[in-house]
């Protein structure tokens, strides 16, 4: 029966139809307890954010590494609320000496200082009581400005939104500060090991490591916040009458850019284990016009038919991830490069963009959102399971989504396979058939 199956895919045949046909059964099935999430455990090497802290929220400091896979700079940071004499000496002697205090944009307008525009390192030779007089002035806005003008601390701007608005290295100190549960404003200062070479990441931890400092890792800290920050809200839901049954759509809008996703919902989600899941990324072209450069518009309504003939289920309609991220311009440009021989992936280098943006933490925080907590997730992408599974969801089963093989999106399923580890073919069918995992 499988071989038939998979034949008829081959030949271009109508799933559903195939699958209604010899009567497979879709029934949520027991899938063990394979349902470990990765979402708690930081970047090996690093510690844990909670961790962080914790020893920040006691006034110690902690070291902060940018993009670990860039080799990027790494900072010192301390709460300025928590700042003592004896933290500027440190940073004065083994940090590299210019000491910078972030603080967030409404906040640097209020102080009224000389150093409103001014970022440059330290001149002036004070002490390190007088610095840290000066930054608890700052820490609990005091708007005297006395000590401000000393040219010994440069004030940076921290963007509101902090690093999930901007991920640069003004963001994480206040971020980290915030968490503790003290005000947005924090002392940063270079860790000195910048010598251009390609160990520098190294160096940091060793760094770390000798001063008895944790250090994290800022994609920790972007996840962390991305895991537990409210990101959306709900904004509508109303009943819809579809192609394939009657579903309740959840309209849900995201607080950092606006966009506006829908959550698809058949049936009662109740304790949230075990719910089919397909987290969609739009594809205009493909899910509106029908285009058969890709298989976007037959997996949509493939996932739509399974999960009505499940009667329990969501879709999330991932708005903003057209060509898996790169927007529907660019994606059109990479039609026309595929056009002259590239393929889908090579198509999105040339053009110098990425291969695959696209984030799932909102896709995660809308079906936890709808009360889900196990997925048995529809999808050929084994990324977007580790990526749910990373933003804190069960996914406890993968059942591949075989749309129709054309000539058309031929070469560009054979690209998704070679190069970015999608999986197609028979034991895909052989498993929705079974009702167990790929
Ligand atoms: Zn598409």
């Amino acid at each position: 029966m499988i071989n038939e199956v998979a034949a008829s895919v081959a030949k271009g045949g109508d799933i559903c139809s195939i699958l209604n046909a010899v009567n497979i059964d879709l029934r949520p099935a027991d899938f063990g307890s394979n349902s470990k999430c990765a979402f708690s455990s930081p970047t090996e090497g690093f510690a844990s954010i909670l961790d962080a802290i914790d020893d920040i929220r006691q006034g110690k400091m902690v070291v902060i590494s940018g993009d670990e896979k860039r080799e990027s700079k790494g900072y010192i940071m301390v709460a300025a609320s928590q700042i003592t004499p004896e933290a500027i000496d440190f940073l004065m002697n083994r940090g590299s000496g210019i000491i910078y205090v972030t603080v967030e944009g409404g906040g640097l307008e209020k102080l009224q200082s000389p150093f409103m525009n001014v970022e440059h390192s330290t001149t002036a030779c004070i002490s390190a009581n007088d610095l840290a007089t000066t930054i608890l002035a700052l820490a609990s806005r005091e708007s005297n400005v006395e000590y401000y003008s000393s040219g010994s601390i440069s004030l940076l701007r921290y963007r509101e939104g902090g690093i999930l608005e901007r991920a640069g290295h003004r963001e994480p100190p206040g971020d980290l500060a915030v968490l503790a549960g003290l005000e947005p404003i924090a002392v940063l200062c270079e860790v000195p090991c910048d010598d251009g070479s390609t160990e520098r990441l190294t160096k940091l931890h060793k760094f770390a490591n000798e001063e008895n400092l944790k250090i994290i890792s800022i994609t920790d800290l972007i996840r962390h916040r991305r895991i537990n920050d409210k990101l959306i809200e709900l904004t509508a839901s109303v009943k819809i009458p579809t192609t394939w049954g009657t579903f309740t759509a959840y309209c849900y809008q995201s607080i950092t850019d606006g966009i506006e996703h829908i959550a698809m919902v058949k049936g009662k989600i109740g304790e949230g284990h075990d719910v089919l899941v397909r987290v969609h990324s739009e594809c205009l072209t493909g899910d509106i016009f029908g285009s058969a450069r890709c298989d976007c518009g037959n997996q949509l309504a493939l996932a739509m038919q399974l999960i009505e003939r499940t009667g329990r289920g969501v879709l999330v309609y991932n708005r903003g991830h057209e060509g898996r991220g790169i927007g529907l311009g660019n994606k059109l440009r990479a039609y026309v490069l595929q056009d002259a021989g590239l393929d889908t992936v090579d198509a999105n280098i040339e053009l110098g963009l990425p291969v695959d943006s696209r984030e799932y933490h909102i896709s995660a925080q809308i079906l936890r959102h709808l009360g889900v907590q196990s997925v048995r997730l529809l999808t050929n992408n084994p990324v977007k399971c580790v990526e749910l599974r990373s933003y804190g969801l069960a996914v406890i089963d993968r059942i591949p989504v075989v749309a129709t093989i054309t000539k058309e999106n031929e070469r560009y399923l054979e690209t998704k396979g070679a190069k970015m580890n999608h999986v197609f073919g028979d034991s895909c069918m052989s498993n929705i058939i079974n009702g167990s995992g790929c």
